[in-house]
């Protein structure tokens, strides 16, 4: 086995360890956060039987999307800042989009997703622990913005998705459960909740989330 396939396989091994401890009993999907890594590396992850990867920046999603476009239900999840000039790279490429945090970028993705690909889900962001420098919605504008990105047709609500501070993770995810079963209330299917990245994603599993995004953990670290 490659560095790669033992990477993936220990953390799927530390997941489901973790998920049965904690007796859940629906799966969690587990991310492969692959940016700033070659193609080369999502395939190695890819052939060691990983179907969803995490990307940051619109161009090297495309990029990567097209060199790997034989790679059948091979799925993008989008979760970088997205800038409105960005948006149809990823329309084009992604099935997951986690950073929503403005209508005017959810509006721009329905219009530019091509109807071939189907819907595309989307998260709402919050910006949970209120950093100046984060993307994300405030929680209070929560339910505003749901109701918006609920009329795009061909958008998909889904879920929340949340980057807590250094530090401050535990209340950061606690407070995301309680959002996720008030967005509930008002969207049933609006389920997955995105948080928990390589250090903080066993107690993100503790307060109920769906999505799990690891980079560091399955590529290693970064430049
Ligand atoms: C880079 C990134 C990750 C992965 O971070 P690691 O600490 O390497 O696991 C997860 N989520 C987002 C939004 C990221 O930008």
């Amino acid at each position: 086995m490659n560095n790669i396939a033992e990477q993936l396989s220990l953390a799927y091994q530390n997941l489901n360890e973790k998920c049965q401890g904690l007796g859940l009993t629906q799966p969690v999907a587990l991310i492969a956060v692959s940016k700033t890594k070659p193609a080369a590396q999502v395939l190695a992850a890819y052939q060691a039987g990983q179907r969803q990867f995490g990307e940051n920046y619109p161009q090297e999603l495309a990029d990567k999307a097209t060199e790997l476009a034989d790679c059948r239900d091979l799925h993008w999840h989008f979760i970088g800042p997205l800038q409105s000039n960005k948006t149809k790279l990823v329309a084009q490429h992604a099935s997951w989009v986690h950073s929503i945090d403005r209508l005017k970028i959810a509006q721009r993705l329905n219009d530019q997703r091509p109807a071939s690909l189907g819907r595309l889900k989307v998260l709402l962001q919050i910006n949970i622990s209120a950093e100046l420098t984060k993307g994300g919605i405030a929680a209070k504008e929560m339910l505003a913005l749901a109701a918006q990105v609920n009329n795009l047709p061909m958008l998909q609500l889904k879920g929340l998705m949340a980057i807590p501070a250094p530090g401050e993770s535990e209340q950061a995810f606690a407070a995301m459960q309680q959002l996720s079963a008030q967005l509930q209330q008002h969207y049933p299917d609006a389920t997955e909740l995105s948080m928990g990245m390589s250090d903080d994603w066993p107690l993100a599993l503790t307060y109920g989330a769906t999505m799990i995004r690891l980079g560091t953990a399955i590529f290693g670290a970064r430049q």
